[in-house]
């Protein structure tokens, strides 16, 4: 153990008292210091030395407030952790200190008869799910990792995933109906944002305030139909999945597109897809499974697999292939691919995919996540992946596609600003500058804000 963690373990347990919610254990410590950085090669590289000096787990809104005013008056950095499933390093301390664990604040408070969840940060977005939908209500969208991660991680640092097709992201559609903050200063302060003033928080990796309360709008629960569509040709894949996905006759929870051989590489559940072809996994209302089934038949596709949907442990469970899970099991066929997080034009969209095929082929592989925009449009998102040989080529692949309209947010670097959600209007940093002036918490992250003097770089 460093001086500093000595120093920094003694401290807190006077604060905590010795309730072994301090955690010392370097091989703890290294492990609760990481996240899932390494499917990039990049971040591989960069981060993986990057480690805490202590661990807290707070099981109170006072033990968080109590931390960061003990770490002010020492000015020792703070990195607030979920569950850790981030992809982009957003939970790796970069200049040591405390890791924040609020695992153990994992109570949901309340669903409210209009349909709002009200929980503790740590509460898992797969217990809220379970929950909601024995009181007839559903999580409106969930991130692939929904098991595991956490609600206030989702707020934090993720996006959307299931149910965006429907629901759009996170951030849109007033899914976050508030949140309360902890400052740091130094006297910390509670602070409750609501309506617009969410955005101040959303998705700025922890670095401008610990979300310790959160108001989550749900949507009345759907009897689901998991179902997978195969078709010989991607073209005629992506024809139908638009069709299904853009048409609000449709009621659906996930619509993602797989170019051939992707789903070849979903070793657990290779009876239930069709290897050798273009795959399409839906979430599709119970109700409209025959239809739908009915309207593949008509343009030349097949239905694999088909049944009613048992909820989160489900077997097969399709999601688990989904979104960035997709990612997880081509690594494990073949370590060579990463991916890259894009955005296409719906207008111009074939042309996008023919471009990118001609120049790259086999070394970018189509997966495409149908989801809805908050201005209401349903596009054609997509974590492709892409064959990774020298960082200059990944680079070059990320310039490629925005030459020719194709939106990148990139998976690969490790600041808030270029992952793609930043805020334009700088409503994250402006709220860093008044809730954490000595940049303690998460430094690094947020790279164009300038700390004030004597602060952590
Ligand atoms: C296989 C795989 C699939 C994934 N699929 C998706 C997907 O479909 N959609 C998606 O959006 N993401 C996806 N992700 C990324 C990630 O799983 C989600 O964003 C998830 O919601 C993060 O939750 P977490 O609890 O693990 O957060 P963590 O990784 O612990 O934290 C994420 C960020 O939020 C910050 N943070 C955590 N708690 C708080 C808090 N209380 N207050 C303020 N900041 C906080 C952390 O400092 C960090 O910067 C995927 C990742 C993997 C590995």
């Amino acid at each position: 153990m460093t001086e500093r963690a000595t120093l920094l373990a003694e401290k807190l347990t006077a604060v905590l008292g010795d309730s072994g919610r301090v955690l010392t254990s370097p091989a703890t410590v290294a492990r609760l210091s990481r996240d899932f950085y390494w499917y990039s090669p990049v971040l591989k590289r960069e981060l993986e030395t990057k480690v805490g000096d202590v661990v807290v787990q707070p099981v109170s809104v006072e033990e968080v407030r109590a931390t960061l005013q003990l770490c002010y008056q020492l000015q020792v950095p703070v990195t607030v952790r979920g569950a850790g499933t981030g992809n982009y390093g957003q939970a790796i301390p970069l200049a040591g200190g405390v890791v924040l664990d609020l695992a153990l604040m994992d109570r949901i408070e309340a669903i409210t008869p209009e349909g709002v969840a009200v929980c503790q940060p740590g509460v898992r977005l797969g217990a809220l799910e379970n929950e909601a939908r024995t009181q007839g209500w559903e999580l409106r969208c969930y991130p692939s990792t929904v098991a595991k991660a956490s609600v206030g991680g989702f707020l934090g640092g993720g996006s959307g995933g299931i149910g965006s097709v429907a629901h759009g992201g996170l951030r849109d559609f007033n899914t976050v109906r508030a949140l309360e903050v902890v400052t740091m200063e130094p006297e910390p302060r509670v602070v409750r944002h609501e309506g617009e003033a969410v955005h101040e928080i959303l998705h700025a990796w922890g670095s401008n305030g610990i979300i310790t309360r959160i108001w989550l709008a749900l949507v009345p629960a759907v009897e689901w139909a998991q179902c997978v569509v195969a078709f010989p040709s991607f073209a005629a894949a992506f024809d139908f999945s638009e069709s299904i996905a853009t048409d609000e006759h449709w009621q659906k929870r996930l619509v993602t597109t797989f170019e051939a051989p992707i789903a070849s590489y979903f070793q657990p559940i290779r009876t239930y897809v069709a290897a050798n072809e273009s795959n399409i996994f839906f979430l599709i209302a119970h109700a409209q499974l025959d239809a739908l089934r009915s309207a593949a038949e008509a343009v030349g596709g097949h239905v694999v697999y088909g049944a009613a949907y048992a909820g989160l442990r489900a077997t097969p469970l399709l999601s688990d292939y989904t979104w960035n899970h997709t990612t997880l099991w081509a690594i494990k066929h073949d370590a060579s691919w990463t991916y890259l997080q894009c955005g296409f034009d719906p207008a111009t969209v074939r042309e996008q995919f023919a471009r990118l095929k001609a120049r790259y082929g086999e070394d970018f592989l189509l997966h495409i996540e149908f989801m809805k925009s908050g201005s209401g449009v349903v596009i054609p998102g997509a974590i492709p992946l892409v064959r990774f040989t020298t960082e200059e080529r990944l680079n070059e692949m990320i310039d490629f596609c925005r030459s020719i309209g194709v939106s990148v947010a990139n998976p690969h670097v490790n600041n808030v600003e270029g992952g793609g959600r930043y805020r334009q209007d700088h409503v994250q940093f402006l709220a860093k500058r008044r809730y954490d002036p000595r940049n303690l918490l998460n430094p690094g992250k947020m790279i164009s804000y300038q700390p004030e003097e004597g602060s952590v770089a």
